[in-house]
């Protein structure tokens, strides 16, 4: 390694340090280390831990905040006998109503703590795949557990303070040409190099490709549609890194199996999936073995289903650090199944055991049988004459396909993707195809290739 190359990782080390004592107290290390040390404990020990953080959070929540005191009279339930269960050791949230993102948009005031004053919320938003961004707050103990779960988590990944790290990320100041300089000092000090998800030229990845080849970046963290890109244009242009990548991290978005196979392909390097969302944070992440682990530490997940372990049903999670607001039983969107098993790498945190993504990309068919969006982008995987294609489900009878397609478009490719939408949701499905110039991005940056109005 040159030398500039490590001296700028001792100097991005000293920073993190720096930044996180700021941030978290002189003893952050110790934080640090304790963290690392639940995660890497027995399965009883974490689950102990989180039985105990719930019971600490269920009972602040009740207390101070008004929309759960009147649930809780609504509901005829009683305090005492919560507190009563709870101090018995045998609290079963299963009887407090899912918490509804219609319910955070309402009642936004009244789901915050009345204990915290304004000025210690910090707020938040997500982007709004599908339209209006959810507003909500959050304070910075959430902030600082939550970094410190994703410090841990990133490591699996090969991650480490310091270590130049390539980020392929959507940056809206850089869209709109705003050269934000204290952004830029926070990437130099974190050794990141961006590469704008919104802003894939291929110039742009041409002058990036390059600069990796200097910088040599020893992990990726990348929204899964932009490195899919970025590893195409890669492959396309017969280039080859001169650098080696530990691991990558692909979050906030479906991880489809084309956009893992190129991009491992192409960066010599297993892919590591991490998911989460902004209301909450880092909800699992992909081990060593493929499995994805549910941080417990941070999160109670449940699933809305009459058995969670083996029938998908809606993830339902309870964040256990944010008591400015809390959000128990929130209903984030994704639909998902736990599983009993004791993951063979070793770590003994929960597996969650299948992730099909967003309950707006899974498709259902009159037999009620949950198709993942997965199966249908599968099928335009490696199709040629199809540059750009989102399916709409808009009824259980009647699927719109938007096609952008180029000069090896045949006719007869239609009549083989019909087909195969129809070998899932059922050969009486109507498949209307619209041929237009562009799909284009929704606000959030992220790609949406299937997306189902039926629920
Ligand atoms: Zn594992």
């Amino acid at each position: 390694m040159p030398i500039r190359h490590s001296t700028k990782k001792v100097f991005s080390k000293v920073a993190w340090h720096a930044y996180n004592i700021h941030r978290k107290g002189p003893f952050y290390r110790s934080k640090l280390s304790k963290t690392t040390k639940l995660f890497n404990a027995p399965r009883e020990t974490i689950l102990q831990f989180q039985r105990e953080r719930l019971k600490q959070l269920i009972q602040h929540t009740v207390q101070t905040t008004p929309y759960y005191r009147d649930l809780f009279k609504d509901f005829g339930l009683k305090q005492n006998d919560l507190f009563q269960q709870i101090n018995a050791d045998s609290i079963d949230i299963s009887q407090i109503l899912p918490l509804e993102k219609q319910t955070v948009r309402k009642q936004l005031e009244n789901l915050c703590s009345e204990l915290f004053p304004t000025y210690q919320r910090i707020e938040n938003a997500t982007g709004g795949s599908t339209g209006t961004p959810l507003k909500f707050y959050q304070d910075r103990s959430y902030w600082n557990q939550r970094n410190l779960s994703v410090y841990y988590f990133d490591q699996w990944a090969g991650w480490d303070f310091g270590e130049p790290q390539l980020v392929i990320w959507g940056a809206l100041a850089d869209v709109n040409g705003n050269d934000n300089w204290k952004q830029n000092l926070n990437r130099y000090w974190r050794n990141q190099h961006w590469l704008n998800g919104f802003h894939l030229t291929d110039s742009a990845m041409h002058a990036t490709f390059k600069m990796m080849q200097r910088q040599q970046p020893t992990t990726i963290l990348a929204y899964p549609s932009s490195l899919y890109q970025f590893a195409k244009f890669i492959s396309d242009n017969n280039l080859t890194p001169q650098w080696k990548t530990k691991g990558v991290i692909s979050s906030a978005e479906m991880l489809h199996p084309h956009y893992r196979s190129l991009a491992e392909t192409v960066f010599e390097t297993k892919i590591y999936n991490r998911y989460g969302g902004r209301e909450v944070g880092l909800i699992a992440m992909e081990c060593s073995k493929g499995r994805m682990h549910i941080n417990c530490r941070d999160i109670y997940l449940e699933v809305d289903s009459p058995n969670p372990y083996t029938i998908p049903g809606d993830l339902l999670v309870t964040q256990l650090n944010n008591y400015t607001m809390p959000f128990i039983r929130y209903r984030i969107g994704d639909i998902g199944r736990l599983s009993d098993e004791m993951c063979p790498c070793g770590n003994q945190l929960p597996v969650l055991g299948e992730l099909l993504g967003r309950s707006t990309a899974t498709f259902r068919s009159k037999t009620k049988t949950l198709i993942h969006g997965g199966y249908f982008t599968q099928q335009f995987y490696n199709l040629a004459g199809v540059t750009q294609f989102q399916l709409i489900q808009e009824t259980l009878e009647k699927c719109i396909l938007k096609l952008v397609v180029n000069e090896q478009w045949k006719v007869e490719t239609s009549n083989h993707i019909v087909q195969k939408i129809q070998d899932a949701l059922g050969t009486e499905v109507s498949v209307k195809i619209e041929f237009v110039d562009e799909i284009p991005l929704p606000k959030s940056g992220k790609r949406e290739f299937t997306i189902s109005k039926v629920t």
